[in-house]
């Protein structure tokens, strides 16, 4: 039997707890929270909303939703190297949303917490006639004046990304029934991908001092190299032969080899994508160990502008650049 929620009810029953250990947050009493800034930090601050049927599906789970919606914020602030402290949440739920919704989207919120030592300090909740909506602001500190931005590619520099592309695509497809003939291990790593994007704040913060330019894959990797270049007026080749692929989308390409533009231009996957001299390599190699994340070269940024893709026998490649739009 649903049990029906009231707004004061749900915040000290389901997100109050999220609150403890920040003092600023006032227990989600008050009117606002207090962020403290420690002397020679900067707040980096950054607002992504999710919407159901658009950024997520309605059938995904509240923890898939929850983890998705703070996820994609933190990945925001690890692309700009900072070290995440905490979030504000506000909700548009549809009436007739049950208490245990809120209990398992709750949940998730408290292991993520624990896992990238961040708290939950205020938010908003309202009901909506529309579809469910998330909406989070997430801030983290830096030391002022060392914050990773877009901007800063150089000719020559070298353009690298972590973990592996295309992957969270895949997993989507896998969802949705459109991939068969994968093994039940890897169709669950590639869902996995898709459903717990791992924002790599590690190594954001690894990458203050070393890299250029910064952004996090979330429109797709060609069109995220594309928003470094256009900033610096600069271009890109980029070696598909060189583009990292998890075993799973290997395995997929071994069956249909026509995806493989698709994984370059598909967002949703939360890397990293940077640009770095070649002087840096060595740093990086050991900031990838240190981090545990791989850290692959892929290209390098030119002065043509534009990005270039270099197909396996060195030709260019024609690509839809555009990446994913959600407009
Ligand atoms: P107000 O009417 O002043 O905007 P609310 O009644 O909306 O205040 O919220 C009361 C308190 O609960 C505030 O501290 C607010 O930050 C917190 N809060 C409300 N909804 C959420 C939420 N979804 N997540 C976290 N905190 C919330
Ligand atoms: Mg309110």
């Amino acid at each position: 039997m649903p049990q029906p929620v009231n707004e004061f009810g749900l915040i000290s029953k389901y997100f109050a707890p999220l609150a403890d250990g920040y003092a600023g947050a006032l227990g989600l009493k008050d009117d606002g929270a207090l962020i403290s800034v420690e002397f020679g930090y900067q707040i980096v601050v950054t607002c992504d909303a999710i919407v159901c049927g658009v950024h997520f599906r309605s059938e995904d789970r509240p923890e898939d939703v929850a983890a998705r919606g703070l996820r994609v914020n933190l990945s925001d602030l690890a692309a700009m190297g900072a070290c995440p402290v905490g979030y504000l949440l506000a909700l548009a739920v549809p009436s007739g949303t049950d208490a245990s919704w809120f209990e398992r989207f709750s949940a998730q919120l408290a292991s993520d917490q624990a896992t990238y030592n961040v708290k939950l300090i205020g938010g908003d909740t309202v009901m909506t006639p529309g579809p469910l909506t998330l909406s989070i602001t997430a801030f983290g500190q830096i030391p002022t004046g060392q914050a990773l931005t877009r901007a800063g590619a150089k000719p020559g520099d070298k353009i690298f990304v972590s973990g592996n592309v295309g992957d969270a695509l895949l997993g989507l497809k896998l969802l949705r029934g459109e991939l068969g003939s994968v093994s039940a291990s890897q169709a669950a790593a590639l869902k996995n991908r898709f459903l717990r994007p791992e924002p790599r704040i590690a190594l954001g913060q690894a990458l203050i001092g070393v890299a250029h330019a910064v952004i996090d894959v979330s429109d797709g990797l060609i069109a995220d190299i594309g928003h470094i270049c256009t900033l610096a007026n600069l271009g890109a080749r980029l070696n598909i032969s060189s583009v990292p692929l998890s075993l799973g989308a290997r395995a997929v390409l071994g069956d249909v080899p026509d995806l493989l533009p698709n994984l370059l231009s598909a967002g949703d996957d939360y890397e990293l994508v940077f640009t770095a001299p070649s002087s840096a390599l060595e740093t990086l190699s050991r900031i990838s160990s240190d981090t545990g994340v791989m850290v692959t070269e892929i290209g390098e940024v030119v002065a043509t502008p534009g990005v270039v893709v270099i197909g396996v026998g060195g030709d260019e490649v024609q690509m839809e650049a555009s990446g994913y739009q959600h407009f």
